[in-house]
């Protein structure tokens, strides 16, 4: 088996190469959008213009639209900030999880917290954090806008005999299975241009692996989805 080492440096090395493409890729991006843009404008009021021209317009905007979203996840994801390894609060992380989510969070289920004190993980919080955020905002995004009376989103944190357990239960749509064999996919999503990048459980994977936890879902059409992530435990003190 690969070393413990030599697969976090790779997983780094990766890391800097993608957040140094993705950098490079946001300049030329923004002319695209912006341009898009004023043209989307320059043409609007123009008579005789056949529909075809409004609609290409409209798909390219969308596309760079998507492009832009998915440069923002792979810059999170490979933000170099601090890398370094530590006991790792876990109710902590998940409150600020939940205010950075808020808005997604806000009209879309009651929020139950079921947070254990000192469940602390060992690894990096800012990578904890994410994937907490991640399963957050899915969740919340699973259950339609408005109907927060009939919907709950559960989050929990636990010592289990494996490690510490971050849980995050919700309410909505859940999946069928052959959407549930595709999740971790790089670039799957059955969300709408605009919403859906396909990257925050691949993402939430390669963190938990690198991190040398687990992560495993279960989810039943139109009951919902428990998403579940082990972390080592920090050692006591
Ligand atoms: P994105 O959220 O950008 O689509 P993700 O990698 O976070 O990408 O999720 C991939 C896909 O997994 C989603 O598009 C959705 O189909 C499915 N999914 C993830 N979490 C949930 C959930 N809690 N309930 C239902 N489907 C989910
Ligand atoms: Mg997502």
């Amino acid at each position: 088996m690969e070393s413990r080492l030599a697969f976090t440096d790779r997983i780094a090395s990766v890391g800097s190469l993608a957040a140094g493409v993705a950098h490079e890729i946001n300049n030329p991006l923004s002319y695209v959008i912006s341009n898009l843009s004023y043209l989307a404008e320059a043409l609007a009021g123009q008579p005789g213009l056949p529909d075809e021209v409004h609609s290409a317009l409209r798909e390219a905007a969308e596309g760079a639209e998507r492009v832009r979203r998915i440069v923002r996840d792979i810059r999170a994801f490979s933000r170099p900030d601090d890398e370094r390894h530590g006991p790792v609060d876990l109710k902590r992380v998940v409150e600020g999880a939940i205010s950075l989510a808020s808005n997604e969070l806000r009209h879309r289920a009651k929020l139950v917290r079921d947070l254990g004190e000192g469940v602390l993980a060992w690894g990096n919080e800012a990578r904890v954090g994410q994937v907490a955020l991640n399963l957050l905002v899915n969740a919340a995004q699973a259950i339609a806008r408005g109907s927060a009376a009939e919907n709950e989103i559960r989050v929990s944190t636990r010592r289990v005999p494996e490690g510490v357990e971050l849980t995050v239960r919700d309410t909505g749509s859940g999946m069928p299975p052959e959407v549930q064999a595709r999740i971790f996919d790089p670039f799957f999503t059955t969300k709408p241009v605009g919403v859906g990048t396909g990257l925050g459980l691949f993402i939430c994977q390669r963190i938990v692996a690198e991190l040398r936890g687990s992560i495993s879902v279960e989810s039943e059409p139109g009951r919902g989805t428990t998403f579940r992530v082990v972390f080592p435990e920090a050692p006591a003190p």
